[in-house]
């Protein structure tokens, strides 16, 4: 038996699990630190907090929200909290 990563169905011949992740896609999202591709931003924020590849401030960062610039909309000094 053979089970789908991605969406936890399951075959039974190989073949048929391999033309099913094709049916996803490619996954979008790579860590640049080690090359571990995943589908969700979820999965890749996880994975880079275990990454044994990327540096310790990488690791409070996940992908995409990293984006916002929190500081200036929170009007906060980092250094205060
Ligand atoms: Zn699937
Ligand atoms: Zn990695």
């Amino acid at each position: 038996m053979y089970g789908c990563a991605i969406c936890d169905k399951i075959f039974k011949q190989k073949d048929l699990l391999t033309q099913h992740i094709q049916m996803h896609g490619e996954p979008k999202l790579v860590c640049h630190h080690c090359g571990c591709k995943f589908k969700w931003r979820q999965s890749l924020g996880e994975h880079i907090k275990h990454c044994k590849y990327a540096p310790p401030g990488e690791k409070l960062v996940v992908p995409a929200l990293s984006k916002v610039p929190w500081k200036k909309n929170a009007g906060l000094n980092p250094d205060d909290l």
